[in-house]
């Protein structure tokens, strides 16, 4: 596992969306992995996962608090969290100003739905090229009618690790593109799902706020983060 971690952006939130902007502006391509103790688990188990971890044609970000403590007990040089939603907004927000194009593909059809009126009233300068919810078995064609399409980002929200692995598949395909797999994030981005309040996010206490509001994470939080952290605890670095 200490493979990955050596993998981690060390810099800070700010310093990472600006490589991303000047990549964005350059036409370099980018496939961004946003890091969090399942991506690392689900990697130990399936060596398609462990491979594009390692694979320099991706970049790894510390999304999870679990990721920046285990980090720091490892003594790796770790600058702060950068979550997916932070990068997805700040995409958004460049997206806008830059008059990008942008591809979604991912989550239910009412949450994209409602993700695509709230982009076109408040960042209209972002021409949305394709769009598909995450339910319709049909994402490798998505992939595939994206390549002639030639879009600035694409933000794939179908949960780990199946939307790393989907746009790791069809990666190659591109020669420009910021992919990022960004997990729940269209139904915080849609409205549909309140992010944590302030004082949770600054308290580093936002997976305590989605427990609260969806109890039947708990067992996924206690196998992916609590085993995680006493995994980590007995590693050397
Ligand atoms: N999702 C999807 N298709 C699926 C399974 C999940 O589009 O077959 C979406 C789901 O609607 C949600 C996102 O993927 O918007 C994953 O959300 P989750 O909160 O589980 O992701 P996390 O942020 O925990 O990785």
């Amino acid at each position: 596992m200490q493979n990955y971690y050596q993998r981690l952006y060390s810099k800070t939130k700010e310093e990472f969306q600006k490589e991303v902007f000047t990549n964005l502006k350059n036409n370099k391509r980018m496939f961004i992995i946003t890091a969090n103790p399942e991506t690392f688990t689900y990697a130990t188990k399936d060596p398609l996962i462990d491979k594009m971890l390692v694979d320099p044609k991706s970049t790894l970000i510390p999304d999870g608090i679990c990721i920046v403590k285990t980090a720091k007990m490892l003594k790796y040089n770790l600058k702060e969290r950068i979550t997916g939603i932070d990068l997805a907004t700040a995409l958004l927000e460049e997206c806008n100003k830059k008059h990008y194009k942008l591809a979604l593909l991912g989550a239910k059809e009412e949450v994209l739905t409602a993700l695509i009126s709230k982009i076109n009233s408040t960042y209209p300068n972002i021409s949305i090229v394709k769009y598909q919810d995450g339910y319709t078995n049909k994402n490798d064609e998505f992939f595939e009618e994206l390549v002639t399409l030639k879009p600035d980002v694409c933000l794939v929200a179908l949960g780990i690790p199946n939307q790393e692995k989907l746009i790791y598949k069809h990666l190659n395909n591109f020669n420009k593109g910021v992919f990022v797999g960004v997990g729940g994030s269209f139904d915080v981005l849609s409205g549909t799902k309140k992010r944590a309040p302030k004082l949770f996010q600054k308290l580093n206490l936002e997976w305590l706020y989605r427990l609260i509001k969806e109890p039947k994470r708990i067992k996924r939080f206690y196998n992916n983060n609590i085993k995680f952290m006493f995994k980590v605890l007995f590693m050397k670095k």
